[in-house]
C-alpha cells in the first residue's frame, strides 16, 4: 500500500483514494511572468514522478497544474515590456513548455488551466463566501474573514494568535482584521480587470487554485501538492476558501517538497543566486538534471552545484554503460555449458520488491535509486561471466528491461543506449555517408570528403579512418 507524508496530519498516512483505482491531484503551477528557475523544476519533476508511480502501480491519474497568468508580477512585467498581460502569459507559457520538454514531463492527459480562463468560477466562490458571512466587501475589494473559520491554521500548524503577533499591522484600514486576505481586488487605473458583482476588479491569488481544483477535480480530491513555501499562506487560504464555500473535504493529502540550495545557500531573489532552468540545460542534459533532482528525497533540501550535476552525469553513464554491456553479453554466443546467472535472477526479484517498498513509502526516489544501483552492480558482475547459456541471456535481458522501465517510465529519465543507436536508422545513415565519402576519396574529391567528415563531426559523429575501414562513434 502506498503511504504519503501528509502535511495536514503531520504523519505518514496510508493512501486511500476518493474513488477506487483513481487518483486526483492538483499541483500549484508557476506564475508565468518569467522563465522558470530550478526551484520551479523541482516540484514539476517530483510530482510528475508521483503521477508516474501511481500509473505504474495501476491507478488512473487525473493531474491538474495551473498557470497563474494574472497577478501583480504579471502586471508589472506587462508594463515593463509594454505588452499586454496576455502577451506576457503567452510568451512565458511557450517558454515553459520549451524548457520542460527537456525534463520529460508527461503532458499526455495533463490538465493545465489558466487563471484568466476561470474567472467566472472564482467569482462564484467569492459570491458564496460573501453570502454565507465568510467574506465581506469594502469598496470594491472582497476579503476573507479568517476568524469565521475555526480550523484556520490546521495545515501550517499556526494559530491565529501567533499569526497576529507575527503580522505586520497592515496600513490597509479597510480590513476588519489584519489576518484577513483578499479574495477580489478592486481594479486600479490601467490594470486589467473583469466585471464582478462588486465592480471591476481581479481575483486574489489564492482563490485561483480553489476555483481550478474545484472545477476539474471536485470538492473532495486526493492530493494537493506544491513547494513548502506555499503551505502558508497560500494553501492555508485555499483550504479556508474551499471548505467555507463549496464544502467537502477539499484535498485529503497535502504533499510539499523542500527547497533548493545553490552552492550551499538557499536560492533566493535577495541573494541573486537564481538559476534558470534554461541556463542549466545549456550545460547539462535534462535527463541528468532529472536524475539529480530525484536523487534526493523530496522532503530534503537539494544541494545544487555543478559538481553534483557532474557526478550525476557520470552516474547516468554508469547505468547506460552497464545496460549496453549486458545487452552485448546477451547477444554473444550462448554456450549450453555456460552460466545461467542464477544470482542475477535472485537479485532482480529482491530489487523489484525493494524498489516497490521504497517508492510506496512516500515516494522515496533517493533510496529507490540506491536499489537500482545495487541491481546495476549485480548486472555488471553477470556481464563479466565468461560464458552464459540461454537462461543467462534471458536473465540479462530481463534485468536490463526492468532497469530501463524504472528509469524511463517511472523516473522519467530517458537512457541513451548505443546498442539501440547502432541498430537504427541513424546507424544506416552514417554508414551510407561513409560509403559516399569513400567514393569521393577514391576520386580524390577531398573537398566533398572533408565536408562529410566535418559536418558529421558537428553532429557529434566522429570518424576514424583505419587501414581498410572507417569506424565511427557517437559522442554522448
Ligand atoms: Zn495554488
Amino acid at each position: 500500500m502506498i503511504k504519503i507524508y501528509n502535511t495536514l496530519t503531520g504523519k505518514l498516512d496510508p493512501f486511500v483514494p476518493v474513488e477506487e483505482g483513481k487518483v486526483s491531484m492538483y499541483v500549484c503551477g508557476p506564475t508565468v511572468y518569467n522563465y522558470i528557475h530550478v526551484g520551479n523544476a523541482r516540484p514539476a519533476i517530483f510530482f510528475d514522478t508521483v503521477r508516474r508511480w501511481f500509473e505504474y502501480s495501476g491507478y488512473k491519474v487525473t493531474y491538474v497544474q495551473n498557470f497563474t497568468d494574472v497577478d501583480d508580477k504579471m502586471i508589472k512585467r506587462a508594463n515593463e515590456e509594454h505588452i499586454s498581460l496576455k502577451e506576457v502569459a503567452d510568451k512565458y507559457i511557450a517558454a515553459y513548455f520549451e524548457d520542460t520538454a527537456r525534463i520529460n514531463l508527461k503532458e499526455e492527459g495533463m490538465i493545465r488551466p489558466k487563471a484568466t480562463e476561470n474567472i467566472k468560477e472564482m467569482i462564484e466562490i467569492v459570491e458564496e463566501l460573501v453570502q454565507n458571512g465568510h467574506a465581506y466587501v469594502v469598496d470594491g475589494d472582497v476579503y476573507f474573514r479568517v476568524k469565521s473559520y475555526d480550523e484556520y491554521g490546521a495545515l501550517s500548524k499556526k494559530n491565529t494568535e501567533d499569526l497576529l503577533n507575527g503580522v505586520r499591522i497592515d496600513v490597509n484600514e479597510q480590513k476588519e482584521d489584519p489576518l484577513d486576505f483578499a479574495l477580489w481586488k478592486k481594479a486600479k487605473e490601467g490594470e486589467p480587470s473583469w466585471e464582478s458583482p462588486w465592480g471591476k476588479g481581479r481575483p486574489g491569488w489564492h482563490i485561483e487554485c480553489s476555483a481550478m481544483s474545484g472545477r476539474y477535480l471536485g470538492k473532495t480530491f486526493d492530493i494537493h501538492g506544491g513547494g513548502e513555501d506555499l503551505i502558508f499562506p497560500h494553501h492555508e487560504n485555499e483550504i479556508a476558501q474551499s471548505r467555507c464555500s463549496v464544502g467537502g473535504e477539499f484535498a485529503r493529502y497535502w504533499m510539499h517538497n523542500r527547497y533548493i540550495n545553490i552552492d550551499g545557500e538557499k536560492m533566493s531573489k535577495s541573494l541573486g543566486n537564481f538559476k534558470l532552468l534554461r541556463d542549466i540545460l545549456k550545460h547539462y542534459d535534462g535527463n541528468v538534471l532529472r536524475l539529480f533532482i530525484l536523487s534526493s528525497h523530496y522532503r530534503k533540501i537539494v544541494d545544487f552545484s555543478d559538481k553534483e550535476l557532474d557526478q550525476t552525469k557520470v552516474a547516468l553513464e554508469r547505468i547506460e554503460n552497464a545496460l549496453v554491456t549486458a545487452l552485448e553479453k546477451a547477444g554473444s554466443a550462448t554456450a549450453p555449458e555456460g552460466d545461467s546467472l542464477e544470482e542475477l535472477r535472485g537479485d532482480l526479484v529482491s530489487c523489484k520488491e525493494k524498489f516497490k517498498e521504497t517508492m510506496d513509502e512516500d515516494f522515496n526516489t533517493a533510496q529507490g535509486l540506491g536499489v537500482v544501483f545495487e541491481l546495476i552492480r549485480s548486472l555488471n558482475r553477470a556481464s563479466s561471466v565468461e560464458k552464459i547459456n540461454a537462461e543467462g541471456k534471458e536473465a540479462l535481458e530481463e534485468a536490463v528491461n526492468y532497469i530501463k522501465t524504472i528509469l524511463e517510465d517511472v523516473l522519467g529519465v530517458t537512457l541513451k543506449l548505443k546498442k539501440e543507436v547502432s541498430g537504427d536508422l541513424t546507424a544506416s545513415l552514417v554508414e551510407l555517408l561513409i560509403e559516399v565519402r569513400n567514393d569521393a576519396r577514391a576520386k580524390k574529391d577531398w573537398a566533398a570528403s572533408d565536408k562529410i567528415r566535418d559536418e558529421l563531426d558537428k553532429l557529434g559523429v566522429k570518424l576514424k579512418d583505419g587501414k581498410d575501414k572507417t569506424v565511427w562513434t557517437i559522442l554522448k
